[in-house]
């Protein structure tokens, strides 16, 4: 058995592993202290992980305070960040139905007082800047969020892993961790399955570790590692209560969801000047390269760990036929010669009120977790790991930063609903 030890130890090495350790060792840097820091995943390279998943969308205009602060001071360090994840701040241009009007306007002050650049037109408007739109029955109005765009997921991963890297942070690949041991409330040790095929292609890998993502395990018998730590933070994703599991932590509250997109062709629809458009059904679209990607969350879908895609087929009763391409033709006509080209599924880590847990995990001396973020982990993310070192070692949160602390499982300030899943 191989043995290390350090003084923290992230769970999970997505954007929000990826990000907190980045957080934890500027943060360490700037004191001038040195601490020991490592990630553990089975599949760095994250083929089935959310972040490689994601739609890339970016945008502050949330409901509840947390949620706004953690996006903006995230937004804003994407700005200076701007031509390495290709930051395409386009806007979010959303056709609302009088329902999500009402939400927008009532919510409107809010942004102001964070100096979020808001416009809200009415639905006359709605041609004059989206004029591929000839249909607006059931828009109440637009809304333009300015702050708000397109980045890619994968360089942002990669910036927060490279600052890590520089400040001493190790990074394990294909450790399917198995096993934590607590002592008096306090995580002391976690153990981790080696999982290197001896034999066996490239597939063969990407299938055994999805084997153990779906199914919590694979009958596979690695190489046993063991990791002393004096601190663990859990950004195992939609993950995070198997992991939760292992430290005696019963998770009822982290649900993971699939969530599909697809890439169509549709030449004669022009997206170049937009980040993320929203159509009144909540199908959402934007330009990817000479394409378009579409999502819909389908609330539908059952809870589990499904990462199989379904919402293919140009037949009458496909999913993408109801659920994408009926209502985007509905709106837009040009869409009636739309060729659909692939789709993925990935999984969102669902809370019942929608937001994500920050904070440290109670009952435990030793424990913090970051996610469950749904579909605003990477919009959150440079904000999340902030806000996750200033916890860890200062026990506070910066003030730009200070409603942070609602997001911890005792949610101070009540539910923190947030209907938008996108
Ligand atoms: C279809 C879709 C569209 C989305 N669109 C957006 C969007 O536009 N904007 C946005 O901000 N967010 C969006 N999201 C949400 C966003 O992708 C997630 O919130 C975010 O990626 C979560 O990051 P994470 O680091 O928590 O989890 P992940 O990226 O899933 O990372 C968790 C890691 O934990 C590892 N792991 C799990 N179990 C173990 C174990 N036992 N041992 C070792 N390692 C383990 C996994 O391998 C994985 O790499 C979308 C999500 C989906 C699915």
């Amino acid at each position: 058995m191989t043995d290390y030890n350090f003084d923290f130890l992230f769970i999970g090495g997505g954007i929000l592993g990826s990000s907190g350790a980045m957080a934890l060792s500027v943060g360490l840097e700037k004191r001038g202290e040195y601490a020991r820091i490592a990630v553990i995943d089975v599949d760095l390279e994250g083929e089935h992980s959310s972040t490689l998943k994601n739609a890339g969308g970016v945008r502050a205009t949330w409901r509840n305070r947390a949620n706004i602060e953690l996006c903006k001071y995230s937004i804003d360090f994407f700005e200076t960040i701007k031509d390495e994840i290709q930051f395409r701040e386009l806007g979010y241009f959303w056709m609302h139905d009088e329902g999500w009007w009402q939400e927008i306007n009532k919510n409107h002050p809010i942004y102001g007082e964070y100096g979020l650049a808001v416009e809200l037109y009415p639905r006359e408007a709605v041609t004059e800047f989206l004029p591929f739109v000839d249909n607006i029955d059931g828009i109440a109005g637009l809304s333009i969020s300015r702050n708000a765009g397109l980045i890619d997921h994968y360089s942002l991963r990669e910036h927060y892993r490279r600052e890590a890297k520089r400040r001493g942070v190790v990074f394990f690949d294909r450790l399917y961790v198995t096993k934590i041991i607590v002592h008096d409330y306090r995580v002391t040790e976690v153990i981790a399955t080696n999982i290197k095929p001896t034999e066996g292609n490239i597939r063969d890998k990407s299938e055994l570790i999805k084997t153990y993502l779906i199914n919590g395990g694979a009958g596979h018998h690695g190489e046993v590692v063991s990791f002393k730590c004096d601190v663990l933070i859990n950004t195992a994703g939609a993950w995070s209560p198997r992991i939760s599991k292992l430290y005696g932590f019963n998770d009822d509250w982290i649900k993971p969801r699939k969530r599909q997109m697809v890439v169509m062709r549709s030449p004669e629809v022009d997206l170049s000047p937009y980040g993320m458009v929203i159509d009144t059904s909540h199908v959402y679209f934007h330009k990817d390269a000479d394409n378009i990607l579409a999502g819909y969350s389908n609330m539908d879908e059952p809870y589990g760990y499904n990462l199989e895609f379904d919402f293919g087929g140009m037949d009458e009763g496909s999913d993408f036929v109801k659920y994408i391409w009926l209502p985007l033709y509905n709106r837009i006509s040009k869409f009636e010669r739309i060729k659909l080209l692939r789709g993925w599924a990935g999984l969102y880590a669902e809370t019942p009120d929608r937001s994500g847990f920050l904070g440290r995990v109670p009952g435990f001396k030793n424990v913090y977790e970051c996610g469950a973020h749904t579909g605003r982990g990477l919009m959150v993310s440079y904000g999340a790991g902030m806000a996750l070192s200033d916890l860890i070692l200062d026990g506070k949160f910066r003030d730009e930063l200070g409603h942070a602390k609602d997001l911890s499982r005792e949610r101070p300030s009540g539910n923190l609903f947030e209907e938008l899943h996108l």
